[in-house]
């Protein structure tokens, strides 16, 4: 097998690289070669000076705002990337609630958040994990009750990466009880500033490293809070393919079924209570 980059492939790794080395930030470039603590603000610096190059979601398809890349093109792309210092692209909104709203979401849903998600207007979090409930989805305790147009979602999430940062997070929340514990979970799309949502920090070793500036961060999420629902368990779409860009949506939808798009929930906020009241759109 000839392991050689075609002409092409090498044409492409130097756009890349001469485009990173013109345009990444020199005080970005510095924190992350020098292992120093990456801000918010510098993440989303760099997503939005990739977004305007056409760059800003590597693995998603033109009609969405992607580059239309294959698996060989993106490799290049991170691989220079890396090379050249700049910080990873969060992978919350562009590989995990991202594709799940191009496969499920309605085309109101796909044209709110993803153009939000390009430029990071929106900080996006995930909400799976609970103090009782880590590989074993079907153990989660987190509710969601409807009442009327309203959703109330009570529980407690954990292990919430960078929800201090986040603005929003999809979360997987259980709607129905009956039946099967793995049947009757939803997946929710929550804004973090709906009243009675609340984020406490987990103090983890890395808060020491933290000090000294070097690392992210990890904070628990607690709720209340959210909308959207979804019961019983159907067929996987065909778009639940088993590569690893799917792998969100392969847990999404393992994890209950989909009933068309009106099952990824939108948001609305709504009076605050010991639950948060979540406004059905
Ligand atoms: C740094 C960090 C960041 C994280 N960020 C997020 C986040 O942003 N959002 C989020 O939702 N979660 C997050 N998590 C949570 C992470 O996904 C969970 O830790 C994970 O789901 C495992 O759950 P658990 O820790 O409760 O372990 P458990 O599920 O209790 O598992 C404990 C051990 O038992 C093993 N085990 C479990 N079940 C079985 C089984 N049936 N058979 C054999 N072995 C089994 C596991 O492999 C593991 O070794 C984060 C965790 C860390 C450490």
């Amino acid at each position: 097998m000839d392991l050689r980059e075609s002409p092409e492939t090498q044409a492409f790794r130097a756009e890349v690289a001469e485009f990173v080395a013109a345009r990444l930030p020199p005080d970005i470039r510095a924190k992350v070669l020098g292992f120093l603590r990456i801000e918010r603000d510098d993440y989303v610096r760099w997503q939005r000076i990739l977004n305007e190059r056409g760059w800003g979601a590597p693995g998603w398809p033109r009609e969405h705002g992607g580059t239309g890349w294959d698996a060989r093109q993106r490799t290049v792309f991170e691989e220079e990337c890396f090379l050249a210092g700049a910080p990873r692209q969060m992978p919350f909104g562009l590989s995990m609630v991202g594709p799940v709203l191009q496969a499920f979401g309605s085309p109101q849903q796909q044209k709110r958040f993803l153009p939000r998600i390009l430029t990071m207007e929106d900080w996006w979090c995930q909400g799976y994990s609970e103090p009782g409930a880590g590989s074993d989805l079907a153990s989660l305790t987190t509710r969601a009750e409807r009442r009327d147009d309203i959703y109330i979602v009570s529980g407690q999430k954990t292990w919430t990466s960078f929800a201090h940062w986040a603005n929003w997070i999809f979360c997987l929340v259980r709607t129905r009880t009956a039946g099967k514990p793995q049947e009757g979970i939803s997946f929710l799309l929550i804004d973090m500033t709906t009243p009675g949502v609340r984020v406490k920090p987990i103090r983890t070793l890395d808060e020491v490293r933290t000090s000294t500036r070097c690392f992210w961060m990890t904070w628990p999420f607690r709720w209340p809070i959210s909308s959207g629902k979804r019961t019983g368990v159907g067929p996987l779409p065909s778009s639940c393919s088993a590569t690893s860009e799917r792998r969100s949506q392969e847990s999404a939808c393992a994890s209950g079924s989909w009933h068309g798009s009106k099952d990824v929930a939108g948001v609305s906020r709504s009076a605050a209570g010991r639950s948060s009241r979540i406004q059905v759109p």
